[in-house]
């Protein structure tokens, strides 16, 4: 049977703007990895009315409600008292968690006041979830066809009761095994992957296939359903090939963390260097290499020439290039990209060079104007692209940095760098 899920959660902050509901998004994710579908998710305040009237709806349309929040001694227990009264359950006092929170309070050194004890008051007959990173215990029960799962609303509290508490109760109620790919691809918009494969994703019901965006990126999960987890990987093969055909040359890796993390892994299997020269990037391709760890096995280093001067003296971009065509230009790119070679001593380098905004620059580039470059034994090869104009100064970065290493891994694996 497929679960269809309604998220619900309850704070009067989220409504307000205070905070986003990152328990929601985070529940999402890890839902959509069990092969649960999430349907609504839904905010209401800290108002027992119109809580009452959300879990009214939501018990109508789904058969999994999970809550965030409102579960702490502030909240008079707004969530455990509204849902166990739509199912017509009592709250019970558990001692076991009473000890829980006692020791807790001894544990942190912290005075414990009475009403802390009172979230020790459960639905009766529910399954507690222990919470080992605060004080609030989550609970779940079925009633009326419907499992609710209630888990408190701190994310540092959130996560690890969906990950340790939640998901295995939630494991329990799908018979079989779940398991998905994931297939990122860079180089594509999400609508244009979805245009390609919209009827598919319809007419498909396991596996499964659903697209996601993030940064310029985009990736398509496939998951699976079947009584075991060979069963389950044998559905999934095809599709995945399948996939891999149709979007061929932008398909750059499945269950890979990164666009960096496949460049380093091609690098230290081809047992090549890699070295930067930065401009509009700041040093973002180096940040993102030495996120990982072991990059030193093939990252050589990186020089951050944000004026012309620096472009000049340390990466031997000629001063009659940067006069005649700009720092923002294909030449100096493919310049910078040459200097950083031979001033790294590495196989490889790639530079970045464009206007990040607020403004254009002085010679009239719009904002979003990039150049990235890619030097190697056998050549440069110059992308020039044209991101905006966008606001957002940190996504134009990170777009032109994956783009930068979008070109290493074309190169390193024999395909086509397109200039
Ligand atoms: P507590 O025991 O801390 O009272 P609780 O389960 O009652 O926990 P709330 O009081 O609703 O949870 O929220 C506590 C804090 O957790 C909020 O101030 C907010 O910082 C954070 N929080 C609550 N809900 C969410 C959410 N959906 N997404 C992100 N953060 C949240």
């Amino acid at each position: 049977m497929s679960h269809t899920v309604e998220i619900l959660s309850v704070g009067t902050e989220l409504l307000l703007g205070n905070i986003a509901n990152t328990d929601a998004q985070m529940l999402s994710q890890g839902l959509s990895e069990l092969g649960l579908n999430v349907f609504w998710h839904t905010v209401v305040g800290d108002n027992p009315q119109r809580a009452r009237e959300a879990v009214a709806l939501a018990k109508q349309r789904a058969d999994v409600i999970i809550t965030t929040g409102g579960l702490g001694p502030t909240c008079d227990d707004l969530t455990k008292n509204v849902l166990a009264e739509a199912f017509g359950k009592k709250l019970v006092f558990d001692e076991g968690s009473a000890e829980r929170i006692r020791s807790y309070f001894t544990r942190t050194g912290r005075p414990m006041t009475d009403n802390n004890l009172q979230q020790a008051m459960l639905p009766e007959g529910c399954t507690i979830l222990e919470n080992d990173w605060g004080t609030a215990p989550g609970c779940a029960f079925e009633a009326e066809g419907v499992h609710v799962i209630m888990l408190p609303g701190p994310p540092s509290e959130c996560r690890p009761m969906f990950q340790y508490r939640a998901k295995p109760y939630l494991l329990s109620l799908s018979e079989g095994v779940i398991a998905s790919h994931t297939i990122k691809l860079f180089g594509i918009g999400e609508s244009a992957m979805e245009a390609q494969l919209r009827d598919q994703m319809n007419a498909m019901s396991n596996p499964t296939l659903a697209p996601y965006a993030k940064e310029g990126e985009c990736e398509l999960r496939v998951t699976a359903k079947a009584a075991t987890s060979e069963e389950a990987q044998a559905l999934l093969k095809p599709t995945v090939e399948q996939v891999k055909k149709l979007f061929h040359d932008k398909v750059y890796g499945v269950d890979v963390p990164s666009l960096e993390y496949v460049v380093l892994e091609a690098l230290r299997t081809k047992g090549l260097t890699l070295g930067t020269a930065e401009s509009c990037t700041g040093g973002l391709i180096a940040k993102r290499l030495t996120d990982i760890p072991g990059a030193s096995q093939a990252f050589q280093g990186g020089i951050v020439s944000y004026t012309n001067e620096i472009k000049e003296t340390l990466l031997g971009v000629p001063a009659h290039m940067l006069d005649r065509y700009g720092a923002v230009s294909r030449e100096v790119a493919a310049a910078m990209a040459e200097g950083a070679r031979k001033a790294l001593n590495c196989d490889i380098a790639l530079s970045s060079t464009g206007v990040a905004g607020p403004d254009q620059d002085d010679r009239g580039n719009e904002v979003g104007t990039m150049f990235v470059a890619i030097a190697t034994t056998r050549g440069t090869h110059v992308r020039a692209l044209n991101l905006g104009p966008r606001p957002m100064r940190e996504r134009l970065r990170t777009q032109t940095a994956s783009h930068a290493f979008d070109l290493a891994r074309r190169y390193l694996s024999g395909l086509d760098c397109g200039d």
